[in-house]
């Protein structure tokens, strides 16, 4: 592929960028970019399912509630209430383009019960409900002659006046987007592609962290490009941490055992057997995420081992695997049998609750620049996300950029004057092992000092040494040939910088972000806006 123009360009192919371009494809001409194969993405291992109020003895005010709590007191109200309202017609559209979700042999949907939910609410399909979604996406996708998916292909930076030399800083407020450059992996040349409108549909960013339950593309590219135009990005200091990966140090990523395994009746013991949950929250082992990670966390420190027990073995084999056959046969490949042995799980960087700030119809502070899914920040998920809540906010997310960017695109023109990209002061580099290295560097920088536990001198400390491995990567960058590693290395490092900044900045605890220095919640109710 060689420079563009298109309508809509969705950065993305994971239920974000997918679900919003079968609806805008009606409107006009659709270009998906992405950056690995067409279907690996953060929605293809969503395990647990969809949450939405199907069930007549559940209520659309429950789901409200449940998210609120989880949200510590930061979700947007109205979000909230829209999104769950939403749910139900979204999830027929899903199941319209051939999702299947189990049913019961009554025929009406096995709804699961998760961790922070007070009904079952829990629409899935087996334990692969995200690849289940991801098919039905794609073939859909697939048979629409109005949308084009481009794989390999890796999105660098948001077009904006900068580039036609203009000076752009953040109290501008007429920033534009007028495409992307791309490095396109087969050429290795940076194409350019202008667009009327753009959906930023990159996902997360579990790879800020050594252990993440997210595949390697989680890297936030989207947040650093918005960063970088001088969008505005909110509330980075949440990132959830998944209380139950699997321990097995070989797995990266690691390996996710669903919550749904506490929501069928899961007890999370120490090492000795004892279980412990009942001592950290009277919802015990169905305790939110963000309250089941800490005391994992705790009661690692103080065994001074790096896992503590799930135990599902009361349950019946057959009722195990049919629920669960994919987290069965993963247990079994490294030699336990959930339905007769514990299962060893760890805490792992799992969902990023911040990312791009946008409104209700998901635009950006970026003019033109729409964001959907994981890479954004909408409010539904305040200080900590409800299980389950995010691939329903994806959903409901895309039908409502559909809605406002269809009509916006009416007014919008392509600009001419966009120049090529310029690499010419940039030579072949014979030390890729910087960009490993200082990836891992990073990782670690932010799992020691930046998780689920933090600190004032814990923080400090990182961003002492982010600075250094940022000043020298951003070096590296300006004088080498580009590389998809390299340029994933520079995002990383500018999303972990602004996750360490906005940790620092909220003096108190609240959801997902825990303080030794500030252990209660302030009185002030505020988003951390960068
Ligand atoms: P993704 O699905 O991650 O898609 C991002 C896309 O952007 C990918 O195609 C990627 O290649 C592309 N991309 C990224 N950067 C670039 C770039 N620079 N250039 C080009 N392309 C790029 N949520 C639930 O609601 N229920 C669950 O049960 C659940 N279980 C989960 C289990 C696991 C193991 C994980 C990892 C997540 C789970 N989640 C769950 C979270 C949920 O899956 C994600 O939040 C959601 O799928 C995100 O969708 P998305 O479309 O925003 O991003």
């Amino acid at each position: 592929m060689a420079d563009r123009k298109v309508d809509f360009l969705v950065i993305g192919s994971g239920i974000a960028g997918l679900s919003f371009a079968l609806k805008a494809s009606k409107f006009g001409k659709v270009l998906i970019v992405t950056k690995s194969n067409e279907d690996e993405s953060n929605t293809k291992y969503a395990q647990g399912g969809v949450a939405a109020v199907v069930d007549k003895s559940d209520s659309f005010e429950k789901h409200i509630i449940d998210t609120q709590i989880a949200g510590d007191g930061l979700c947007d109200v109205e979000i909230v209430e829209n999104v769950v309202r939403e749910a139900p017609d979204r999830i027929a559209e899903l199941i319209s383009y051939g999702t299947s979700f189990d049913k019961e042999e009554s025929g009406v949907y096995d709804l699961a019960k998760e961790g922070g939910h007070s009904a079952h609410r829990i629409l899935h399909y087996k334990d692969i409900t995200g690849y289940e979604i991801e098919r039905a996406l794609l073939e859909q996708a697939h048979s629409d002659p109005n949308i084009e998916i481009v794989t390999h292909y890796f999105a660098i930076d948001l077009i904006t006046q900068h580039h036609m030399g203009e000076y752009v800083d953040k109290n501008r407020e007429d920033i534009t987007c007028y495409g992307i450059y791309a490095f396109n992996t087969s050429s290795h040349l940076v194409d350019k592609i202008l667009s009327k409108v753009t959906v930023m549909a990159s996902g997360g960013a579990g790879h800020v962290y050594s252990s993440t339950t997210n595949p390697t593309i989680a890297t936030g590219d989207g947040i650093a490009m918005v960063y970088r135009a001088k969008g505005k990005v909110r509330n980075m200091e949440f990132m959830q941490f998944h209380p139950t990966s699997l321990y097995n140090p070989k797995d990266s990523p690691a390996f996710l055992v669903s919550e749904a395994v506490r929501g069928f009746g899961g007890i999370l013991r120490r090492v000795d057997g004892e279980s412990f949950m009942e001592e950290y929250d009277e919802r015990a082992s169905l305790a939110p995420r963000d309250i089941v990670a800490r005391a994992i966390d705790a009661e690692m420190k103080k065994s001074g081992i790096d896992y503590v027990y799930l135990d599902i073995t009361h349950r019946d084999k057959e009722d195990i695997i049919k629920h669960f056959p994919n987290i069965y046969e993963k247990c079994l490949s490294i030699g336990l049998d959930m339905a007769t042995d514990v299962i060893p799980v760890t805490p792992a960087a799992h969902y990023l609750c911040g990312g791009i700030y946008v409104d209700d119809f998901g635009r950006s502070s970026i003019r033109n620049l729409y964001a959907c899914g994981e890479c954004s920040s909408t409010g539904l998920h305040g200080a900590n996300r409800l299980a389950s809540n995010s691939l329903l906010e994806a959903l409901v997310y895309a039908h409502r950029i559909f809605l406002d960017a269809t009509k916006a695109i009416e007014s919008i023109h392509y600009v001419t004057n966009v120049p090529d990209w310029d690499d010419s002061k940039t030579s072949l580099s014979n030390e890729d092992i910087l960009v490993s290295h200082n990836l891992r560097e990073c990782q670690k920088i932010m799992s020691d000092y930046v998780g689920i536990v933090r600190s004032d001198f814990r923080l400090e400390r990182a961003l002492k040494r982010l600075h250094l491995l940022y000043a020298e990567t951003e070096d590296f960058y300006r004088n080498t040939r580009l590389s998809v590693k390299l340029c994933e290395l520079r995002n990383v490092i500018q999303v972990a910088y602004i996750v360490t900044k906005s940790a620092m900045l909220r003096k108190e605890s609240r959801g997902l972000h825990y303080t030794t220095d500030y252990p209660q919640h302030s009185t002030v109710l505020q988003d951390t806006i960068f």
